[in-house]
């Protein structure tokens, strides 16, 4: 066999990615809905692999802002150009589909919008505003551009409170000028970080795919990188090629990596981590929703009762440097 040849068979999908075309009846009506409220989703702009899973369970990741995105990242498979008008309707089809499914969590992204003043921030606020009021119970959670030369967006958006604030980092920064061109990997690192120093309660995600040429070195300094911005959710997933316009994968990550990948980072301190070849970032988000909750809180619950067995209150102490202090 040539090598060329060889290197195609090697290419070629191995049986741990391929899933099964979307048919079932919980698919076609969700389908129904989004074509219905004229929403778009990253599930099918982007052509995710998960997307007859999702949908089966109602389990959609909305995209606001358009389906039409201002820059070109060469993993995309989302059209690039200029951005459409923002629709003043598309929060109330938003809080719509919440209320018909009966969403319990969601996951809205939207395309980058470097031709709007505010990169679509106020977009994100109206959409956040009126799923809150159709159905306060659901929680929200968000996966952002990174709002780059647009000040003010991102104090904009995370004033609206939502629950997991998400801004993918996609590569290792040694990629980003092929991969990600208008794209910067210190400055979506000090995004995370600045949501969480000016709103510690948003829980803070971010994601990679691998599969683009990086080391194993480089994807552990990425896992540094994210916890030195105290990101509490990592997730790692492989790249698949969307079609032959882009960047080819260079890797297909065995199953076993992915699961070393996945105790590396929980070694380094992530309140939780998905690593799998079909992890994307909104797959099974509602659960691992769940997961970030119980696990913040059983760390509380953990700096709470060592607190109290290991350091006891020193009152004779206490009143040395406070001798008004009443005992
Ligand atoms: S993993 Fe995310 S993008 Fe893919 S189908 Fe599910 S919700 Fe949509």
């Amino acid at each position: 066999m040539s090598e060329e040849k060889k290197l195609q068979e090697y290419k070629r999908k191995p049986d741990w990615i391929r899933v099964k075309a979307p048919t079932s009846k919980g698919y076609n009506e969700t389908r129904n809905l989004m074509r219905g409220l004229k929403l778009t989703t990253v599930c099918e702009e982007a052509a995710c692999p998960n997307i007859g899973e999702c949908w089966t369970k109602k389990h959609t990741t909305v995209m606001i802002l358009g389906d039409t995105c201002t820059r070109a990242c060469k993993f995309c498979n989302i059209k690039t150009g200029k951005g459409n008008p923002v629709d003043p309707d598309e929060p109330a089809h938003v809080a719509e589909m919440v209320l018909v499914t009966e969403m319990k969590h969601i996951v809205i992204t939207s395309v980058d919008r470097d031709d709007l003043d505010d990169g679509g921030a106020d977009q994100f606020v109206k959409v956040i505003a009126a799923v809150r009021k159709a159905s306060p119970e659901t929680t929200i959670e968000i996966l952002t551009p990174d709002f780059r030369n647009k000040p003010g967006a991102l104090e904009t958006v995370i004033a609206s409170k939502p629950d997991v604030f998400n801004h993918n980092l996609e590569t290792v920064p040694r990629l980003y000028s092929y991969i990600r061109p208008g794209a910067r990997y210190f400055h979506s690192l000090n995004l995370l970080s600045k949501v969480k120093e000016i709103d510690p309660e948003i829980f803070t995600k971010s994601g990679i795919m691998v599969g683009l040429g990086e080391s194993e070195t480089e994807v552990l300094q990425v896992m540094d990188d994210m916890r030195s911005a105290d990101i509490d959710f990592m997730t790692i997933g492989q790249y698949l090629q969307p079609t032959k316009k882009h960047v080819n994968v260079e890797e297909f990550i065995k199953p076993d990596q992915f699961l070393k990948f996945k105790k590396r980072a929980k070694a380094k301190g992530f309140l939780h981590v998905s690593s799998s070849p079909l992890t994307r970032s909104s797959h099974h988000a509602s659960e691992d929703f769940e997961v970030l909750q119980a696990v913040r809180r059983e760390k509380i619950k953990k700096a709470e009762n060592v607190f109290c067995q290991d350091a006891p209150i020193d009152f004779e102490e206490m009143k040395k440097y406070n001798p008004n202090y009443d005992l």
